[in-house]
């Protein structure tokens, strides 16, 4: 059995401040994720957030040298040294398939978005992994307003790379109630739209069975009816729907159920109506 497997997501599992090892799930391999929020903070608080003792604010200032130096460091030791032996693992496995900008707390609230963005860009290219690995920022989308954050998504692009946007509700009701977060349909749609513009985007819907009440008919037709509005302002295509993978460490985890499969794919075959492309994950 592999040290690290697809539900160890130890962030401190190689020691390293802002590099870690993901076996991915979703991506069928090796994940380098980029943690910038070291704090843990975020500026949503999701209520299926894994993140422990998550609290409200931003990510600190970042050390670049000390962000370069761990990334060439881990890159050597995967590529040429004895990481996936140490690890123990599969050889099925044993692939880089992404560096994913993702972490505990949203890495767009990072003030120098940008240069960490684009150091984290031209290592990997230094190292040869891309177009095979694949260059990925996960987001909560809030931020995307920020021209710092602009400046990166347009270097993520630049790596033919992709923003997973985190949309897990697509109401003002459900988006409070799933993530503590106020943004207005309105302002979600607005940086779906820049998002899309600077780099190829997909949509993320995690759902959560809270309280067991599944997916409420407001929270379908609330999806349904922004998507609509999605397909017509953006260039957005693909859309995920997965659920709980982790317990969450939030308060509310006792409450909090995974979403039955068939739920999930009556909501994917509603969007698909939308001409979106919906993979659904469990
Ligand atoms: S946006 Fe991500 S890091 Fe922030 S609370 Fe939600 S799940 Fe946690």
């Amino acid at each position: 059995m592999s040290k690290l497997t697809v539900t160890n997501h130890n962030r401190n599992l190689t020691g390293l401040t802002y590099v870690y090892p993901v076996l991915s799930r979703r991506a069928g391999g090796l994940s380098i994720g980029i943690n910038f929020n070291t704090n843990n903070a975020c500026n949503w608080r999701c209520i299926y957030c894994q993140v422990p003792e998550l609290k409200n604010g931003a990510a600190p200032e970042i050390d670049l040298d000390l962000l370069a130096s761990e990334l060439r460091f881990f890159l050597n030791s995967v590529l040429h040294g004895n990481f996936y032996d140490e690890m123990e693992v599969d050889a099925a496995q044993r692939m880089i398939k992404d560096i994913a900008i993702a972490g505990n707390g949203e890495p767009t609230s990072l003030k120098d978005f940008d240069l960490a963005v684009n150091l984290i860009g031209s290592i990997a290219n230094e190292f040869g992994i891309f177009p095979q690995s694949h260059f990925v920022l996960i987001t909560n989308g809030s931020l995307i307003h920020r021209s710092s954050v602009q400046k990166g998504l347009k270097i993520i692009s630049e790596y033919d790379g992709e923003i997973w946007f985190k949309m897990d509700s697509a109401t003002p009701e459900g988006r409070k109630k799933f993530n503590h977060s106020a943004q207005s349909n309105e302002s979600v749609l607005k940086n779906l739209q820049i998002a899309s513009e600077l780099c190829t985007t997909k949509i993320q819907i995690c759902l959560v069975d809270y309280r067991q009440q599944g997916l409420s008919q407001s929270e379908k037709t609330g999806f349904i009816n922004f998507l609509k509005q999605v397909r017509s302002h953006t260039t957005i295509e693909n859309i995920t729907i997965y659920t709980l993978a982790r317990p969450s460490q939030q308060p509310e985890a006792v409450d909090l159920q995974i979403m039955p499969f068939d739920i999930m794919d009556d909501l994917a075959h509603a969007i698909r109506l939308l001409h979106f492309n919906v993979v659904v994950t469990q």
